[in-house]
């Protein structure tokens, strides 16, 4: 038994030692990168539940590695927060953004891109950051062609830096959506007091949609709720033709997920745009 146990030991550590070697070993690749631009925004479309149109998409960031091939964010975006990368990515990803709505825009003027930030991009004290707002006014883009997605969990433990940014944001027109709403511990009441627009109802309770489902009572009530608050509602993870008839049916304003289309570069993106607007 002795043996084993100093064996389960030596196992638990060396394991441990490889994640944080591999920690390590990301964090310094995402320098390079940073310098190199290895990272590509995928576009999943946001569509308007009642009509089937598409002028909405979140972009996702992807990271094509030079070894490891494509990286999803879940594997480095967390470790970008940790050593301070996430800034720098962050701006990154609002420049393609920004970028890519231009375009889409010619097609259909009331085209939106929302691109995630991290709490770290709303509490950092850095000052060599891109300015957003400069850099919407210099390639002529209303504000409201981006929405930033944040989670609850900023609002709740918002400073006063956190606050005044999002305020900026929001008076350049700047729009914005919680993110992965009902997961966190705040309450629509206590989102109403910032001027939200969006609110994204998490995907775990789009998986539990079925007639008469405790998860379908609760979206339901999001949604009345926060259509009396003034905020649109987009349903997550929407995979099945039954989760969107429910939501629908429920008043959803958007639905995202696999049944529409999973996130797509550009090119596949592009597609799709035209064939919806033939449609
Ligand atoms: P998120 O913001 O909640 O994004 C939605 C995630 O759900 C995406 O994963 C998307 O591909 C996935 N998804 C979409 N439809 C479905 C569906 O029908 N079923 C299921 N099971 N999943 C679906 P992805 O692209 O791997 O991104 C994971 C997370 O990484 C995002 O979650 C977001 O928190 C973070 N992330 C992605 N891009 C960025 C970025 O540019 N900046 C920051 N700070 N975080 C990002
Ligand atoms: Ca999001
Ligand atoms: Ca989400
Ligand atoms: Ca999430």
């Amino acid at each position: 038994a002795k043996e084993l146990g100093r064996n389960c030991f030596h196992f638990f550590t060396s394991s441990m030692q490889q994640a944080s070697v591999e920690r390590m070993r990301i964090a310094a690749d995402l320098h390079t990168a940073i310098e190199e631009d290895q990272f590509e925004l995928f576009y999943q479309p946001i569509v308007d539940m009642a009509s089937g149109r598409i002028h909405k998409a979140e972009g996702l960031i992807r990271w094509h590695h030079p070894t490891r091939g494509m990286v999803s964010p879940v594997e480095f975006i967390g470790i970008a927060e940790d050593k301070g990368l996430i800034v720098d990515i962050g701006d990154r990803v609002f420049i393609k953004a920004t970028d890519q709505v231009q375009r889409w825009r010619q097609l259909l003027p009331d085209f939106q891109i929302s691109i995630n930030k991290s709490p770290i991009q709303l509490k950092t004290n850095r000052t060599n950051h891109v300015d957003w707002i400069d850099h919407l006014r210099a390639l002529g883009l209303p504000g409201d062609a981006i929405v930033v997605e944040i989670t609850e969990g900023v609002l709740l433990d918002a400073q006063n830096r956190v606050t005044t940014r999002l305020e900026q944001l929001r008076n350049a027109g700047v729009q914005i959506a919680i993110d992965d709403f009902g997961t966190g511990y705040s309450s629509l009441a206590y989102i109403n007091k910032f001027d939200i627009n969006f609110v994204k109802i998490d995907q775990s309770f789009t998986r539990g949609l079925k007639p008469g489902a405790s998860d379908l009572a609760l979206c339901e009530a999001i949604i009345v709720m926060s259509h009396k608050l003034g905020m649109k509602v987009i349903a997550e993870g929407v995979e099945t033709q039954l989760q969107h008839d429910l939501l629908a049916e429920a008043g959803c304003d958007y639905g995202q997920g696999y049944f529409y289309s999973k996130p797509l570069a550009v090119d596949d993106f592009d597609r799709l745009l035209e064939a919806n607007r033939r449609s």
